[in-house]
């Protein structure tokens, strides 16, 4: 009985920018007796079926984007007679879904770092549960990754988590609700242990892929004593100093490491914080900006962001001290006009971000904003029968781009103005004028290189709508992304 772990993907790359990290913390719990499981990244290349024996077990993570391919999977590999079990995110959300359309024995949700063994084990005895409840484990409890299966040169950044969960709610974001609004933070031996391993391995660039790496502002310490609430003070207290704790003991590695991470722009008002991020190596940070007016943020309950100049001072504070951003914007909002988009190009250009997103707002299930709208959907549309309000049960070439009705704008005109964003900010000139943030060369050529292999994964992949064109960008990221990966990786350690 052999155990496989598949990422599934509809496009693969050949070399992809992160591991995914799933594969290889579920390795860690996968008993030993059960031999090493056979990871595959579909990233990188296709599942390969007939590796797949009749008896075998088959664990598939899926998020709402890759669930359509991964209940093709599903289906597959249960007809050769193996066990079909489903988890992450979107089964957590829809266990009953990933048994009609995937095919599954079984669906784990929640955290599986500690049921999957309990899982194979009943797979092995020929008896799976039909669900598993894997909870959402404390910190100290989170495996770290089996790094030595990772295949050779395939991987620009490793990934590493050392919180799970975010205190925010924003509307368009199911982070809070699936994996809880209270920090579990991992001790910070587990988290350097596990750097060092990879960077023994020649990862330089590693991803602290935690939801909210700053999981409290100093304007929750303010409120808390506002409330006079001496307990939930001391608390916010404890998470701030083992934050701090974390990047002095991150300090002391090597100097020639680069951590990126995922933070609020609350953060920009912490400059000791931000310090410390420089210090620890904490060189890059996605920072949800969303939207650029006031409108915007109070209609995704983001209005603790800021707008107009006041954001353009704000995210320049992030470069100030040292922390380069990758400004994130959102599309398709119902306060967003024409102007809108000229206007946040015009900002992310301003504010020195350093690469920025541009993505349309998308309904995702386990959100506030999805709620709404499938309740607003009484006699949804449907596409190849399939309602709109199920769109992740379409195949990637039939989906809408844009599912939320707007109240000036045409779906077309989203997209097609989204898309001059991104063509505007990834314009030649435009990087070139932004790698000026690296001093050599070198590091400058490497810098255009990176930011239009960004732009041809994660634009021309997602929002083009003929298939000629995603054919192309696919083409074009395999072959840029090569050349890129050597760039970010160093010799391999003893
Ligand atoms: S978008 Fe970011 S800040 Fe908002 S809830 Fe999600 S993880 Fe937290």
């Amino acid at each position: 009985m052999r155990i496989h772990l598949v990422n599934p993907s509809d496009v693969s790359f050949g070399v992809a920018v992160i591991t995914p990290r799933w594969l290889y913390v579920l390795a860690s719990a996968t008993p030993r007796e059960y031999g090493a499981p056979a990871l595959i990244d579909e990233t990188l290349e296709p599942f390969d079926l007939s590796t797949v024996s009749s008896g075998d077990v088959v664990g598939i993570g899926i998020h709402t984007a890759n669930a359509h391919r991964g209940y093709q999977i599903g289906r597959l590999v249960r007809a050769k007679g193996a066990y079909v079990v489903f988890g992450g995110i979107h089964s957590t959300l829809f266990p009953d879904e990933a048994r009609e359309h995937g095919a599954a024995h079984a669906v784990v949700k929640g955290d599986g770092d500690l049921v999957w063994g309990t899982v194979i084990a009943h797979c092995a005895a020929g008896r799976p549960q039909e669900l598993y409840e894997g909870g959402q484990l404390a910190g100290r409890s989170f495996y770290g990754g089996r790094w030595e299966l990772l295949p050779k040169d395939a991987y620009m950044f490793a990934s590493v988590q050392t919180v799970r969960g975010c205190p925010k709610h924003c509307s368009f974001c199911s982070v809070w609700r699936t994996d809880g609004q209270q920090p579990r933070m991992r001790s910070a031996d587990d988290v350097v242990e596990e750097i060092r391993d990879l960077r023994s391995r020649g990862f330089r660039f590693v991803v602290l892929a935690d939801d909210n790496f700053y999981p409290v502002a100093l304007n929750d310490l303010a409120m808390a004593r506002r409330r006079s609430d001496p307990a939930a003070l001391h608390e916010l207290e404890g998470i701030r100093r083992e934050r701090f704790e974390l990047m002095e003991r991150l300090a002391d590695l090597p100097d020639d490491m680069v951590f990126m991470t995922q933070i609020t722009m609350e953060a920009a008002e912490d400059t000791a914080f931000l310090d410390a991020m420089r210090k620890a190596h904490i060189k890059g940070a996605l920072v949800g900006v969303e939207s650029v007016t006031a409108e915007g943020l109070k209609a995704i309950y983001k209005d603790f962001n800021l707008a107009g100049d006041a954001l353009v001072e704000r995210l320049r504070i992030f470069r100030q001290h040292g922390v380069h951003v990758l400004g994130s914007f959102i599309f398709g909002l119902p306060t967003d006009t024409a102007e809108t988009f000229d206007v946040t190009a015009a900002v992310a250009q301003a504010a020195d971000v350093t690469f920025a997103q541009f993505v349309l707002l998308q309904p995702f299930p386990g959100t506030v904003d999805f709620e709404r709208w499938e309740r607003s959907q009484v006699d949804p549309p449907t596409i190849d029968n399939i309602p709109i309000t199920r769109h992740w049960l379409l195949p990637e070439s039939r989906r809408p781009k844009i599912y939320m009705p707007h109240p000036s704008l045409k779906p077309e005109e989203i997209r097609a103005y989204t898309q001059q964003v991104w063509d505007r900010f990834y314009s030649l000139p435009a990087i070139w004028k932004r790698a000026r943030c690296v001093r050599s060369l070198k590091g400058r050529l490497a810098f255009m290189l990176i930011s239009k292999l960004y732009r041809q994964m994660y634009a021309n992949t997602g929002i083009a709508t003929d298939s000629a064109r995603h054919a192309r960008a696919n083409r074009m990221a395999r072959w840029i992304a090569r050349p890129c990966r050597r760039l970010f990786v160093s010799p391999v350690r003893a």
